[in-house]
């Protein structure tokens, strides 16, 4: 049985997963943000002048929502300062000149047989070794998994990769099939759970094959086909997909039993437990109209976008929007300085040719966003009601339950710009909360 959600849209997909992985040669600077992470952020603990070796420690905290950054070279640090982060502010980073010797770090050693057996070995090693939800979300593993005690059932991956142009899992199941079970096995371990799911869209038949190849039940694993649909691989529509369960807006998937780790995170955690490596380097897809060529690039943390760019072919144009993760739901960098991070699936560097915005556009009452919605909004007059600024009505129309997975305003025909009103309206109710919570801290403060 195929297995999906009601809504959803077919997005030109523009996927290259013919193209293999090629290696990027690390920059002469790598510059490694503080923050890559859901929580709080990493305190530098080297200095201008220190050494470091390549998977070192170099940001720490003592908090418990938190992970750990590492150097992904070798190298001097030459600079501990604000940097451009790629997701737009300026961050405390770490600066390594890198020697070119990758002179390893022996802090992390690969865990012994009966180490990866015990749920608690592996845990500690998810969190030593920096792993964070690496299909994007960057929320910590380890928190994650330990949020999961006594209420989550269902352990579901997520491989359904839904995103136009970006194929980095797919890869991963195609060239790593062996690892890759053996990370979800360590992930499921650790969350103390008998059996994982893996879902995955039926357009990647070829890794499904070579993954039953590999008997997955061997490792508790049972793969779930799932329909080619956007946004099948958001966290909400994996879970209805594989389990049949409802995450209701506002709640998280654990209240439904359920935790989703994206195939990125559970082949990060084989490389932690059995190589003794931590999360300093991924496959970044690398594509749109500006580029001479479409890449798979494995790249260290901490390389700048417009080095990556270079590495992988050149500008065949000049970029006018450089987007983080996929189209449909990436966020738009503002810097070729910037550095890749964890979370870094694909950097795509579009032209006009991609910008679909036209000037004053109008609703047509056709409905068709609401015919795609996942989560059975009305974006139509969500998207009134905001023009009007009217919060109650938005409120009415749940407007905060919007995950802004972009179908709605990739189906309209008129090409109203709703899923960016959804946003600056998300954030206005932000706003607004935090003022009415300051207005009411001042008022109890006066009495
Ligand atoms: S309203 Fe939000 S959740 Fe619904 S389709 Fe539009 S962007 Fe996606
Ligand atoms: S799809 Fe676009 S044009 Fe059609 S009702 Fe929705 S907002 Fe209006």
């Amino acid at each position: 049985m195929i297995r999906s959600f009601r809504g959803g849209v077919h997005p030109d997909y523009m996927k290259a997963p013919q193209i293999p992985v090629n290696v990027v040669a690390p920059p002469p600077q790598v510059i490694i943000p503080m923050i890559q992470h859901i929580g709080a952020p990493a305190k530098p603990i080297v200095k201008v002048g220190d050494y470091v070796t390549m998977g070192q420690k170099i940001g720490d905290n003592e908090v418990p929502m938190f992970s750990p950054v590492h150097a992904s070279v070798s190298g001097k640090v030459v600079a501990v300062e604000q940097r451009p982060h790629p997701l737009g502010e300026m961050v405390m980073s770490v600066v390594i000149e890198n020697d070119f010797q990758d002179t390893p770090c022996t802090d992390l050693q690969p865990l012994n047989e009966f180490e990866l057996k015990d749920p608690d070995a592996i845990l500690q090693r998810i969190r030593d070794a920096g792993i964070v939800g690496m299909g994007g979300a960057m929320f910590p593993t380890g928190f994650k998994i330990v949020g999961g005690y006594g209420k989550v059932d269902k352990l579901v991956i997520n491989g359904a990769e839904c995103e136009p142009y970006l194929n980095g899992d797919h890869l991963t199941m195609l060239t790593f099939p062996e690892q890759l079970l053996k990370g979800i096995e360590l992930l499921r371990i650790a969350s103390r759970l008998d059996k994982a799911y893996y879902g995955i869209e039926v357009n990647k038949q070829d890794a499904i094959d070579v993954l039953m190849s590999h008997d997955p039940a061997k490792y508790g694993i049972e793969i779930v086909r799932e329909k080619v649909k956007y946004p099948q691989g958001a966290e909400k529509m994996q879970i209805k997909a594989v389990t049949g369960r409802e995450v209701k807006p506002g709640a998280l998937p654990s209240g439904v039993g359920c935790n989703v780790c994206s195939t990125r995170t559970a082949y990060a955690v084989y490389q932690a437990c059995y190589e003794g490596k931590p999360c300093i380097e991924r496959i970044v897809t690398v594509s749109g109209s500006a580029m001479n060529q479409t890449a798979n690039a494995l790249t260290r943390v901490g390389t700048p976008l417009g080095y990556l760019a270079e590495q992988c072919g050149g500008f065949a144009k000049t970029p006018r929007k450089i987007v983080l993760g996929g189209p449909m739901m990436g966020i738009c960098a503002t810097s070729l300085e910037a550095p890749t991070i964890k979370g870094t699936a694909g950097v795509l560097f579009f032209t006009e040719e991609e910008d679909k915005n036209v000037d004053d556009p109008t609703c047509i009452r056709c409905g068709k966003c609401i015919s795609v919605c996942p989560m059975h909004l009305e974006p139509v007059f969500m998207y009134m009601y905001y023009q009007k600024r009217d919060f109650e009505k938005m409120a009415q129309y749940h407007i905060t339950d919007c995950f802004e997975c972009g179908s709605c305003s990739y189906n309209c025909p008129a090409r109203m710009p709703l899923t960016h009103a959804f946003k600056t309206a998300k954030i206005m109710f932000q706003e607004r909360a935090a003022a009415e919570k300051a207005k009411l801290a001042a008022k109890e403060a006066a009495k």
